[in-house]
């Protein structure tokens, strides 16, 4: 192991924020320090940004990954007080202001004078993480990509088998989660066999596809209120999804879908399973609460105070998916406009036109929802207002548009999605056989090295911290 003793702080003895996540919280809040007089350390296990709310087109051939992912060290590259560290954090100690990070055998600390936790959230089970390896949740790029390859994997083997019962199981698809991501996912899932792949098979119709949406709530979308969650499901069974509420998943295995709906048990078969029903935040949220003596919700959210900062600890603060405040909601703009106001704080703080004591109160301001259902169809909630169809599409376009990082970024995914509404055709449909292996190989690679390994493998982001 490669081990440096003493704990890194840039030279020139500057304020140092060490920013742990490179995503909408802590890429924004890094940005928006760049005119303050201090040094940033933005550290991520992976190498780039990721825009989660568009993973499901990389799952489902629409996008490519670089489109939603374009590396952090190139969006900083002009930002000369940032600099970007890869690696994964395995502690943070805010007695001695340290954090601990690892990449492979290198093993590193980073002393800071304020610390900005952004480490998202994860996808929750239930308690049944054994579904995981059945049913793959989106959070990740490797999600989305292993799922693209599920995806076309089963259609493949729908191609070569003579079992009408064995073709059925491969193209029955089950989504269980009727949230944003599980209506947008089974939206274009549906668009997908139905429309792009038409007529490229010879032994079976795509048409004979069937794409299922489970959830135990009476209702699909249910942030947005009964009646978009009636039009969006409206929608989707226009484009053939089976919508299946008050139906509480109770196993996931290989090959079927088990649900209760009241007292009765229905199985479903199905070799692809997709998870979008729940969340849990990064467990280096429960590591710092613990220290600094606050609570953690049951999704795992540490409790903050109105400046967003935990305990007594006024120079540490936790924002976004892994932060419980006033029940806001775990999405992009709770993350940007909270690592907007703690940047803003430490400039004002540093510049010395602020003390801590007088910080305001972290006001969100709620700038609505939306969820693509198809091609020219999305619902939209801003306040009272509601817009569906085409008009609530094209906003959506103008907003995925807007906060997409990069230029070119922009331009692609808006001249793929020009071209996705004109031709049935995508063109990110390549899978590779990593995508579709790589994560039970990893998990066997772990159970080979053992638990108790230097540099156990992540595969999810399973860590407890404090437990063997
Ligand atoms: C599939 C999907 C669809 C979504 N759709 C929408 C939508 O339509 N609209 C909307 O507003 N929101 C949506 N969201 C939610 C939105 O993406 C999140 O609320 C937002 O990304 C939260 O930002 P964050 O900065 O808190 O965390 P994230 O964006 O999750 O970033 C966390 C970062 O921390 C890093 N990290 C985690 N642990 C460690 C560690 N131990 N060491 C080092 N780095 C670590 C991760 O690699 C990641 O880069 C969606 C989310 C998903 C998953």
């Amino acid at each position: 192991m490669s081990s440096e003793k003493k704990a890194y702080r840039p030279a020139g003895g500057r304020h140092h924020v060490v920013v742990i996540g490179s995503g909408f919280g802590g890429l924004f809040a890094t940005k928006d320090l760049k005119d303050a007089d201090v040094d940033v350390t933005l550290i991520d296990r992976g190498n780039h940004h990721l825009f989660q709310p568009l993973l499901y087109q990389v799952a489902t051939g629409i996008l490519s990954s670089g489109e939603i992912a374009p590396s952090t060290r190139q969006i900083l590259a002009g930002q000369e007080n940032a600099s970007v560290v890869k690696g994964e954090v395995t502690d943070i100690d805010i007695e001695s202001k340290t954090v601990t990070t690892h990449l492979g055998n290198y093993e590193r600390s980073y002393e800071y004078d304020s610390l900005i936790i952004a480490a998202g959230a994860g996808q929750s089970y239930f308690g049944n993480d054994h579904f995981a390896q059945y049913a793959p949740g989106m959070k990740t790029l490797d999600d989305a990509l292993e799922i693209r390859a599920r995806i076309i994997g089963a259609f493949e083997r729908a191609e070569l088998t003579t079992d009408p019962a064995e073709r059925e199981r491969l193209l029955t698809f089950v989504i269980v989660g009727a949230g944003p991501t599980g209506v947008e996912l089974a939206g274009q899932l549906a668009e997908m066999a139905h429309r792009t792949l038409s007529g490229e098979y010879r032994n079976f119709s795509t048409d004979s596809a069937k794409i299922l949406l489970l959830d135990g709530a009476p209702q699909v979308l249910p942030p947005f209120g009964k009646r978009l969650g009636r039009k969006a499901q409206r929608q989707l069974e226009k484009l053939g999804v089976e919508v299946k509420l008050g139906a509480m998943v109770t196993n996931v295995d290989e090959t079927s879908v088990t649900y209760k709906a009241g007292e009765e048990e229905h199985t479903i078969e199905s070799y692809t399973k997709i998870w979008s029903a729940g969340v849990a935040a990064s467990p280096l949220g429960k590591l710092v609460a613990d220290q600094a003596g606050v609570e953690v919700d049951r999704a795992g959210r540490v409790q903050v105070n109105p400046d967003l900062t935990v305990g007594e600890h006024k120079n540490v603060f936790v924002i976004g998916d892994m932060m419980g405040l006033n029940r806001l909601p775990g999405v992009a703009q709770t993350a940007i406009q909270t690592g907007q106001y703690v940047a803003e704080q430490i400039a004002a703080e540093t510049e010395g036109t602020q003390q801590p004591e007088q910080r305001e109160p972290f006001e969100y301001f709620d700038k609505g929802s939306m969820a693509t259902i198809s091609r020219f169809s999305a619902v939209v909630k801003m306040g009272k207002v509601e817009v569906t169809g085409f008009i609530g599409w094209l906003l959506w376009l103008a907003v995925h548009v807007m906060y997409l990082v990069g230029f070119r970024n922009r331009l692609v995914a808006a001249f793929a999605w020009g071209l996705n509404a004109l031709s049935r055709k995508r063109w990110n449909l390549a899978t590779t056989r990593q995508q579709l292996h790589g994560r039970n190989g990893l998990n066997k690679l772990n159970g080979l090295i053992g638990p108790d390994a230097d540099f156990p493998i992540e595969v999810r982001d399973t860590r407890r911290f404090g437990e063997k």
